[in-house]
């Protein structure tokens, strides 16, 4: 049994995602051949990226061949060293090595702690042109969201952008799983909303959606976009169907928060997490961390879950601040198979 794996919808072994793989290979070929600027660019590009768009209610949006490279290329075209970055402390590698190749000056602040945020920005926004926020909307170690609303509050105030990553927000969260965004409610507000194909899509490929003159300015300055390969056929077509799967079924994304509550359930009552031994750190995701005192004690848990036939890794420092076991639910677990590994820890 997963509880490591980001397909959360469990769309990745979906057949209709094969089929419009196999379908797309079969009409494009097996790789996209270039730059999308050049060779590369097939129709099917466009109907993602027109797919993304609608459903996260933005005028355009741009795919790139991964999250990663969508973080780290949006970046780096948007700020240089006239320009200020402030993130959160617990934002993603791609965040911050983006900021770090924009050459702009970086400042952290503590994670989800808004009043740092706004300290930080009263004391350096005046001494730069541009500033760009950036945060996780969902926290991949973690499994907490950021405080959207009030960072955008800020970026009013202060005149910044902003970039959310949606990595684990897409497919998840929202009335129609279009992510963070929506579930706060902030769809009209100016904003860069980063995310990729590769969780809860089941696919492969990262895009970003805003206004069209920002998509349109990353078709011309974003490099991790304009010299790679466009992305290939096959995963383009299947991110589609992915996305129309989504906006069709609201019961997938139903029965995996069901999942997520009966997990929280379960873990609420253990022993060990009733006296204070183990603790369930928040979380308003299908990600959920279990606390432990010591890096010994979560490996040694999570090799006995593996002997027992579960996989939920062990995180340590210094991946995390403090050691703990990640469990990620996904909306094909049983109900069964979550009574199964909350029965394991007790035992443990
Ligand atoms: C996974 C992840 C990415 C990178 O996405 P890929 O498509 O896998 O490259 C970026 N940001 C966050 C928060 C992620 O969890």
């Amino acid at each position: 049994m997963n509880f490591a794996s980001n397909d959360y919808l469990g769309l990745a072994g979906d057949e209709r995602l094969q089929a419009a793989a196999i379908s797309s290979i079969k009409t494009h070929g097996t790789g996209s051949t270039g730059s999308r600027l050049l060779s590369g660019h097939r129709l099917v590009h466009e109907e993602l990226e027109g797919a993304i768009s609608a459903w996260k209610r933005t005028e355009d949006a741009i795919v790139y061949s991964s999250g990663y490279l969508a973080n780290i290329g949006t970046i780096a075209a948007l700020v240089d060293k006239r320009d200020l970055i402030v993130g959160d402390e617990y934002n993603h590698s791609s965040l911050k090595n983006g900021a770090k190749l924009s050459g702009a000056r970086i400042l952290d602040y503590r994670h989800s702690n808004v009043t740092d945020l706004h300290n930080q920005l009263q004391k350096t926004r005046h001494n730069y042109r541009r500033c760009l926020l950036l945060t996780d909307s969902v926290f991949s170690m973690d499994g907490d969201l950021c405080p959207l609303p009030e960072i955008l509050n800020l970026a009013h105030q202060y005149d910044c952008m902003v970039l959310v990553d949606e990595a684990h927000g897409t497919g998840v969260l929202g009335p129609t799983g279009a992510g963070c965004v929506e579930h706060f409610d902030c769809s009209g507000v100016p904003l860069i909303q980063m995310g990729t194909m590769s969780k809860a899509l089941g696919s492969l490929g990262g895009y970003v959606a805003g206004t069209a003159q920002l998509i349109d300015y990353l078709r011309n300055r974003a490099a991790t976009w304009i010299y790679t390969t466009g992305l290939s056929p096959a995963d383009t077509a299947a991110a589609l169907a992915a996305i129309q799967i989504i906006q069709s079924r609201p019961q997938r994304r139903e029965q995996l928060w069901q999942n997520v509550a009966q997990l929280k359930e379960a873990i609420s009552k253990l022993p060990r997490v009733i006296d204070g031994e183990w603790k369930l750190l928040p979380s308003d995701s299908p990600i959920m961390c279990l606390q432990m005192k010591s890096p010994e004690i979560v490996l040694k848990v999570s090799q006995e879950l593996l002997e027992k036939g579960i996989y939920a890794p062990a995180i340590r420092p210094p991946t995390v601040p403090t050691s703990r076991i990640r469990f990620s639910v996904m909306a094909t677990h049983q109900s069964e198979q979550i009574d199964r590994l909350a029965t394991i820890l007790e035992a443990g």
